[in-house]
């Protein structure tokens, strides 16, 4: 198999060469759409390796939003001071994914457009109510996430940058597989001015919220509010890792983790 290979070094030239030629994809880090194309599960005619673009790959304050470009790596994610400071979570959360390689070569942008049901961006993303920025629009995270692998991006559409609110306090907790550390279920909680949003990912098909967890903790913001609502195991996966009534059973052990990370 052979395909056409371009590195521009502006997301207008990037987006212009998604667009003239049929069939192109995006390249982050590869760390998934490369294994993907040697399966053959992809057959993509060009790919436009994203990694040239300088603007893509940056961390910034704006006021009271933390910016991360697309193409920003995990491990950068993981030691920013700016991140650190701000968001501790997405720190935290970036430093637990995979491992040292695949942290140094894995992309918030990337990890976003595949939206695996065990990732574990799309539960921050969720929960902070972060905006994802393409070359077209913004897209708000409660309308981005829309399946299995599946998002609101339109063909040729590239993911420009994050936009995360800066919270009052939020935090993550996983229980990984010990093998790839996805996460057989992790959990993202954060209190903001809005009030509190709780957002689950590998329990189920996609990145969810749990209302009932979200209104005790609005009432008070304690691992003692969670500790007994328990997720009906009706909707969850079930797969070599866990049952559905264990991954259930996970989200509550997962919400006190991550509250008591929160105020901690
Ligand atoms: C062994 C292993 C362990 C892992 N463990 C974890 C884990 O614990 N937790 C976790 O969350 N993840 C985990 N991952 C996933 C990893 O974190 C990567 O983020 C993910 O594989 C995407 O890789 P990438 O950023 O290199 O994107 P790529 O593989 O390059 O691209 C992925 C997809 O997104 C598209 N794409 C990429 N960038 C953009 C963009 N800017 N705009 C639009 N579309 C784009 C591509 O066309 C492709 O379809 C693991 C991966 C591996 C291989």
């Amino acid at each position: 198999m052979s395909f056409a290979f371009h590195q521009p070094e502006t997301s207008p030239e990037a987006v212009a060469l998604l667009g003239s030629i049929q069939d192109s994809l995006p390249l982050a880090g590869g760390m998934t759409l490369l294994p993907t194309i040697k399966q053959r599960l992809a057959t993509p005619t060009a790919l436009i390796d994203l990694s040239k673009i300088a603007q893509l790959s940056s961390i910034s304050l704006e006021g009271d939003t933390l910016v991360i470009g697309a193409m920003t790596r995990h491990v950068d994610v993981a030691e920013s001071e700016a991140v650190r400071g701000a968001i501790p979570l997405l720190a935290v959360l970036a430093a637990g994914i995979g491992d040292p390689a695949v942290r140094n070569r894995g992309t918030i942008g990337g990890s976003v457009a595949n939206n695996d049901p065990s990732a574990d961006y799309p539960a921050a993303v969720l929960g902070l109510g972060a905006t994802i920025v393409t070359d077209r629009r913004e897209i708000a995270a409660a309308d981005f996430f829309t399946g299995l692998f599946e998002t609101a991006l339109q063909p040729n559409e590239v993911i420009l940058a994050l936009r995360f609110p800066v919270p009052v306090a939020g935090g993550y907790a996983k229980f990984k597989s010990p093998a790839s550390r996805y996460a057989v279920v992790g959990v993202c909680v954060v209190q903001s001015a809005g009030g509190v949003c709780l957002a689950v990912t590998g329990a189920g098909p996609g990145v969810f919220r749990v209302p009932e967890m979200e209104k005790a903790l609005a009432a008070s913001f304690t691992p003692a509010a969670v500790a007994s609502i328990k997720v009906s195991a009706e909707n969850m996966s079930s797969d070599i890792h866990a049952d559905s009534e264990y991954r259930a059973h996970l989200i509550t052990v997962m919400a006190k983790k991550a509250v008591a990370a929160a105020i901690g």
